[in-house]
């Protein structure tokens, strides 16, 4: 597997020490009470599996599938709900944690559906966000990395379907995408 990856961007070290600063960050950001977690899956796994074991507070989890990238390269901009169950959060204070922003469509959308299902307030967590231009509404709270805008995978993303269990993240070299 590592024979497909032509440089690591972040390695794991790196990232589960950021992710201390992040848990730290969101136990004194949110007032007291539990607090309901939804996990965007699948990419977001690893990310949430490594946050949350570090935020010291009574926590909900709930996940999510949300549909916009159809396992290619390019981001399709349409976000599709396919559970039938949806998160109950009326009245709830939320963290959706998400893998990566890059346009924001994902995280403006579901951010937006669970307003409208009654949520008090909605914070969003990013493993990664891509240095691109975006309007201020679709941003995320917290953000691990800054990374430039190129395709990447592990550390819970993907390439259709592959490598979202290595332990860095890294990107891909061109052979091993086609
Ligand atoms: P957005 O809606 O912000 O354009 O895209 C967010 C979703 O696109 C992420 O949840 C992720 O699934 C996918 N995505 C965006 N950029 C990348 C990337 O560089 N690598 C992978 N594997 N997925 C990406
Ligand atoms: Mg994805």
């Amino acid at each position: 597997m590592r024979n497909d990856i032509e440089r690591v961007l972040i390695d794991e070290e790196v990232i589960v020490k950021r992710l201390d600063g992040m848990a730290m960050d969101i136990e004194r950001d949110f007032p007291a009470g539990t607090l309901v977690v939804i996990i965007l899956l699948k990419g977001a796994l690893v990310f949430a599996a490594d946050l949350l074991r570090r935020v010291p507070r009574v926590l909900e989890i709930e996940c999510l599938n949300v549909t916009s990238y159809h396992g290619g390269v390019e981001s399709s901009g349409k976000v599709d709900f396919p559970d039938r169950h949806f998160p109950e959060v009326r009245g709830r204070h939320v963290l959706l944690l998400d893998d990566i922003l890059d346009t924001g469509r994902t995280l403006h959308a579901v951010k937006r559906r669970l307003t409208e299902e009654g949520a008090v307030a909605v914070h969003t967590a990013v493993l990664l966000a891509k240095d691109k231009p975006r309007s201020e509404e679709v941003g995320a709270d917290y953000v691990g990395f800054e990374i430039g805008d190129e395709f990447v995978v592990g550390y819970g993303l993907d390439y259709q379907g592959k490598y979202r269990n290595l332990p860095y993240v890294g990107v891909l070299k061109l052979t091993a995408t086609v």
